[in-house]
């Protein structure tokens, strides 16, 4: 079971990368002390590798590494929230979109560029969302979002959930504030709402007002709606790595398109699986894992599965993969070291949805994302060996339990992690 760092903390993934680099022997702590008047972090003159606590916040990045040889390694890309904003991300692909003319990024490899991966259009990766600031009054997309609102409306059977939008505050997290609407009316108001609030001085978020996947693939085990988290490593050169496991995050209640307040049913974050009293009944933490998914997804298409075999690789991850290198180029440019003091690396946790045919939507990047207790340790070994060690190289003479290490490197090639 887990859930997204909170604000202030390393987070289980960074606290495990410590623990496992210390147990070796050849890496030793130093705090950063916190001013508390700016919240400014005050850093060793040396080191060689930073991590800041969760969303990054307090790093001076203008500064970061200056005057160190050699430059240090630091967690987070700086200007990561362009992707893990969700207003932003919004606006990130769409800026990205116009600026590759609506066809494939120049880098993308053309493995990816398939039929299974790029199921529904090159650049439909995410629901159809628009964003509103409430300090923007007018200028916000409320005649976009009318003319989609009507166009969704007068493709639909007629039943409420296919007409429904997704509210999501741009920078919230687990379900947090999160609210499905129906009418236009009543997100027009909710949105004016926030405009007033905003205009008394009040702090108030930006809002993604997404289309509503409403025919979410459900569980056959009680029907019930998931979503798919995957874990996706950038390193220092810019190489992008999935995390080979996965995990569905699974809704404690069964599907009910006609009571859309029902938050057990619709969102499916694991804090909010965690607060119903059948949470742990179907599975013992609302989780599967990859192979049971793949076994379930085999059974329910097998005439998918005949041709294919494996309906999760060769049908769910392709799209997963190119989402994954489609929204990272399209943040490249923002994200990449180039002339700075320092170098970034940072791991972020998709949360997609699958639909009944099995089209893969992106929800959102995390930029601190927690980590399957049952996968913890084996990606905090895969993160050490893939963006920190080829850096810092393992200190053989220091080394306390270099055969450990050595063992646990065999065993993450077997294991494939
Ligand atoms: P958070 O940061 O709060 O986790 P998400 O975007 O991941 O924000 O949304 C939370 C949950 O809401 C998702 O796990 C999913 O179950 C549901 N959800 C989000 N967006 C959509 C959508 N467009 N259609 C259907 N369900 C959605
Ligand atoms: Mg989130
Ligand atoms: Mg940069
Ligand atoms: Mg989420």
């Amino acid at each position: 079971p887990f859930d997204e760092a909170s604000d202030g903390k390393l987070g289980s993934v960074y606290t495990m990368v410590t623990e496992l680099l210390l147990a070796r022997g050849d890496w030793g702590r130093r705090s950063a002390l916190r001013n508390k008047a700016d919240g400014v972090l005050k850093l060793p003159s040396s080191y060689h590798l930073l991590l800041g606590t969760a969303q990054g916040k307090g790093l001076q990045w203008g500064r970061l590494g200056y005057g160190m040889w050699p430059p240090p390694l630091v967690n987070y890309c700086r200007g990561f929230d362009i992707l893990t904003r969700k207003g932003r991300l919004i606006a990130t692909l769409a800026n990205a979109q116009a600026a590759w003319e609506n066809s494939w990024p120049a880098a993308m490899p053309d493995y990816l560029k398939t039929a299974e991966a790029s199921r529904g259009g090159v650049w439909e990766l995410a629901p159809q969302a628009f964003v509103f600031h409430p300090s923007k009054g007018e200028a916000n997309p409320y005649n976009e979002l009318q003319n989609a609102f009507h166009a969704s409306s007068a493709a639909s059977s007629g039943s409420q959930v296919e007409n429904a939008w997704i509210l999501k505050p741009s920078d919230g997290s687990k379900g947090d504030r999160i609210r499905i609407m129906v009418e236009l009316e009543e997100i027009n108001r909710f949105l004016q709402h926030e405009a007033e609030k905003h205009a008394l001085g009040d702090p108030v978020s930006s809002w993604v007002v997404q289309k509503y996947i409403h025919n979410p693939l459900l569980l056959e085990d009680g029907r019930r709606k998931f979503d798919m988290r995957c874990w996706v490593l950038l390193d220092p050169d810019y190489n992008i790595k999935l995390y080979r496991h996965g995990v569905l995050r699974t809704s404690a209640v069964e599907y009910n398109p006609n009571d859309l307040s029902n938050r057990f049913s619709h969102l499916t974050n694991h804090c909010i699986a965690a607060e119903h009293e059948n949470y742990g009944h179907y599975e013992p933490t609302n989780e599967l894992f990859y192979a049971a998914f793949d076994d379930e997804l085999i059974r329910r298409f097998p005439e998918i599965a005949e041709k294919v075999g494996s309906v999760l690789q060769r049908v769910v991850l392709p799209q997963v993969r190119r989402t994954v290198v489609q929204t990272l180029l399209a943040g490249r440019e923002t994200l990449e070291n180039n002339g700075d003091y320092y170098r970034s690396f940072q791991l972020f946790g998709y949360d997609f949805l699958v639909d009944e045919d099995l089209r893969v939507w992106l929800c959102e990047i995390n930029a601190s994302p927690a980590v399957a207790e049952a996968l913890l340790p084996g990606l905090c070994s895969a993160l050490v060996r893939e963006c920190i060690d080829p850096v810092c190289p393992p200190n053989q003479e220091t080394m306390s339990s270099l055969e450990e290490y050595h063992a646990a490197g065999l065993q993450a090639k077997e294991t494939g992690d």
